[in-house]
């Protein structure tokens, strides 16, 4: 009997259970199941050492289980993944390649070229939803546009039907037969030489493949689900540490969520109060990585800018001495060089963690945001672009539900609320160890005595503040004035008719208009399957179906600084501007354009010095320490804290 052949093209989704392309594949004749590895498309998001690391041990993991299923995985290293996807085509004399969808801005235009390469040679291509509860084109609000609130979209999530699915993998996989120009894991490249020591002792604390998912995910639902609640908010403790897996698709998200709405309802009936808070809110965690595809397919170009316009005019201190004492946990600040010295060594931080430190390269060092999004891509163990992007775009006050710009927090505090004992910090800064608790979020106010007995010397082997938290304070509202002066006179110039030109103090990539989509309407493809991948576009037309329509603030300018974190009510008018312009694109001309928009991230330097850094003694006009905490309260008003939110 001829069997029907199909190519299933693994990325991100490295699981046998709950997986709809190989499950459709497998159900229809023989599979090829292929993972095509090409840095060159991945440019400037190539992942970083630990993420390659765990990506291949997770391919071997999977190549295991699909052997003992009866199909081998073919790994492939190629300059272009549409030749290598013909070249299995031919081999193997197959008709349909089937895969599963990805959100990011780069997988959206490669995904959709190929695709339209495929189709366009007569190819049967089908795609499927392996990543999320629901896809972001189902998601609008009731007159047919993308939500721009977190709290708006989950509500709408949590009302939606979820349809039932079936977790079982296939149970057995009819090869089809040819031979292509495959490798093994190792030849991928995936870890060079001199990254195998540093990588060792990672396998100590991960254990990477889908079959480990699945036992952390137990683990987690039996047992620390219930604490969810504390944990989240405790840095040093573990939350479910599931993103690596869950960004490798290594574990299903749907799976994830019928888990954990098992234990809602259990605990619901037991009126474990606890429990049901803890459930509550880690399904909104879920909902958070949910929300992070759907901004992204509704707005492709937030990993080059700023989903608020207004930020266009923020002026950036692209300074590089800052940056690299950042990175290196050098500040002085000893919260904040905790965590980047955590990570740095393991690849992994808790979420509280991230928000501030990221927060105190926004905020405090006004280095611009897409420059420390860069370095956790290129660092984190879960380097995820979609989870990045929105976690720096909520710290940075780029969102209208985010951290509202000018506020700051001071790392002194926060270390005082989520490290009161100071064992995270002495753990990790062991410069610091000897420090009393008392002390140790603020080293620079503690007398010589206690600096001596310590054996702390600051400046020498502990920095001093790379800046007074008050000054930053300062500067931070310097920076916001001068944005929206410069923004008003951008207004002003516009509506004078006048061409003056405004000075944009953001990087090169914000100069550059995102190109704008021209996506040709083809029509419904025989060859799509009925939850096919949606492509972003800005068509404006009047018969835009709705699930294209964009968000009222994608519309306008700027909303009102005072409605900026709160108004998600604005009718929406149709939109002309350019920031709806999306980076999926067809044709290979505009794909160029898109890599011209990257932004530049300064390199880093290996060594620890670099020039003296703005080093500023204790000011005598800081505030005392509890008008801050008050006034820290205070800016976080109604539950919008980021903490809350991311
Ligand atoms: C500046 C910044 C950058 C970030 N970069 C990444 C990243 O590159 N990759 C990544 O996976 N997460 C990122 N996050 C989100 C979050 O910090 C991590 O998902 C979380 O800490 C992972 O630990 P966990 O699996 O124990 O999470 P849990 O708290 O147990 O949450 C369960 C899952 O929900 C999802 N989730 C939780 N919080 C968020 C969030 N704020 N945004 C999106 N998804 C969330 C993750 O998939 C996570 O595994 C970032 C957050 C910030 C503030």
């Amino acid at each position: 009997m001829d069997r029907s052949k199909t190519i299933v093209w693994f990325r991100r989704d490295l699981r046998i259970e709950d997986n709809p392309a190989l499950a459709a594949a497998a159900r229809d004749g023989c599979v090829f199941p292929v993972f095509i590895w090409c840095p060159k498309e991945e440019g400037q998001f190539y992942p970083g050492r630990v993420s390659r690391w765990w990506l291949k041990q997770s391919l071997a993991h999977l190549g295991q289980s699909l052997k003992s299923l009866g199909a081998e995985l073919v790994l492939i290293k190629t300059h272009s993944t549409v030749a290598a996807l013909l070249d299995c085509i031919e081999t193997i004399g197959a008709t349909r390649v089937v895969f599963n969808h990805l959100y990011d801005p780069v997988s959206l235009v490669r995904d959709h070229n190929i695709k339209e390469k495929l189709v366009e040679l007569g190819i049967s291509v089908q795609s499927y939803n392996g990543d999320l509860l629901y896809e972001p084109w189902e998601i609008y609000d009731e007159r047919g546009y993308a939500f721009t609130t977190f709290e708006a979209y989950w509500d709408k999530c949590l009302h939606m039907q979820m349809e039932p699915v079936s977790h079982l993998p296939p149970w057995r996989l009819v090869p089809a037969a040819g031979t292509v120009m495959k490798c093994s894991v190792e030849e991928l490249g995936l870890e060079d030489e001199a990254e195998k020591s540093s990588n060792s002792l990672l396998g100590r604390g991960w254990s990477p493949g889908w079959s480990n998912a699945d036992k952390a995910l137990t683990e987690f639902a039996e047992q620390h689900l219930i604490d969810y609640v504390e944990s989240r908010l405790k840095v040093g403790t573990s939350t479910s540490l599931l993103s690596p897996y869950l960004h490798f698709g290594e574990l299903s998200v749907r799976k994830v969520f019928q888990c954990v709405q098992l234990k809602q309802l259990l605990w619901a009936k037991e009126e474990n109060l606890m429990g049901k808070e803890s459930v509550t809110l880690f399904l909104r965690s879920i909902g958070l990585r949910e929300y992070s595809r759907y901004l992204c397919f509704n707005f492709p170009f937030t990993h080059e800018r700023s989903l608020l316009s207004n930020l266009k005019y923020f002026p950036w201190n692209d300074n590089q001495v800052h940056f690299k004492a950042w990175r290196q946990g050098r500040t002085g600040y000893p919260l904040v060089d905790a965590g980047m010295r955590e990570l740095w060594a393991t690849g992994w931080i808790h979420n509280k963690i991230r928000v501030i430190v990221s927060s105190f390269a926004v905020k405090v060092l006004l280095l611009p945001w897409r420059w420390g999004m860069k370095y956790f891509w290129d660092t984190l163990l879960d380097a995820d672009l979609e989870s990045d992007i929105l976690g720096w775009q909520y710290i940075s006050g780029s969102l209208p539900d985010a951290h509202e710009l000018e506020r700051l927090d001071n790392p002194e505090i926060q270390g005082s609320k989520f490290d009161p004992e100071g064992e995270y910090v002495r753990h990790w800064l062991p410069e610091l160890a000897r420090m009393p608790a008392e002390w140790i979020h603020h080293p620079w106010d503690a007398s010589i005595a206690v600096l001596k007995a310590a054996g702390v010397e600051l400046g020498i082997n502990y920095p001093k503040p790379i800046i007074d938290i008050d000054l930053a304070r300062e500067r931070l509202m310097e920076a916001i004035f001068k944005m929206w002066e410069m923004e008003a006179a951008a207004r002003a110039s516009n509506t004078n008719g006048t061409n003056e030109v405004v000075v944009d103090n953001t990087d090169d990539t914000e100069n550059l208009a995102i190109p704008k989509v021209v996506l040709k309407d083809k029509g419904t493809c025989p060859t799509n399957s009925s939850n096919d991948q949606r492509v972003p576009t800005n068509q404006n037309s009047k018969n835009i179906p709705a699930y294209r329509k964009r968000s009222k603030y994608m519309e306008e300018e700027r909303p009102q600084p005072d409605k900026l974190h709160n108004d998600d009510k604005v009718a929406g008018t149709s939109r002309k501007d350019e920031d709806l312009c999306s980076t999926a694109e067809s044709s290979s001309a505009k794909k160029q354009a898109t890599s011209r928009c990257s932004f530049s991230v300064p390199q880093y330097c290996s060594s620890s010095e670099g020039k003296p850094l703005q080093e500023c003694e204790s000011s005598d006009l800081r505030q005392p320490l509890q008008a801050q905490i008050e006034m820290e309260q205070s800016s976080s008003k109604d539950g919008k804290q980021l903490h809350s939110i991311v």
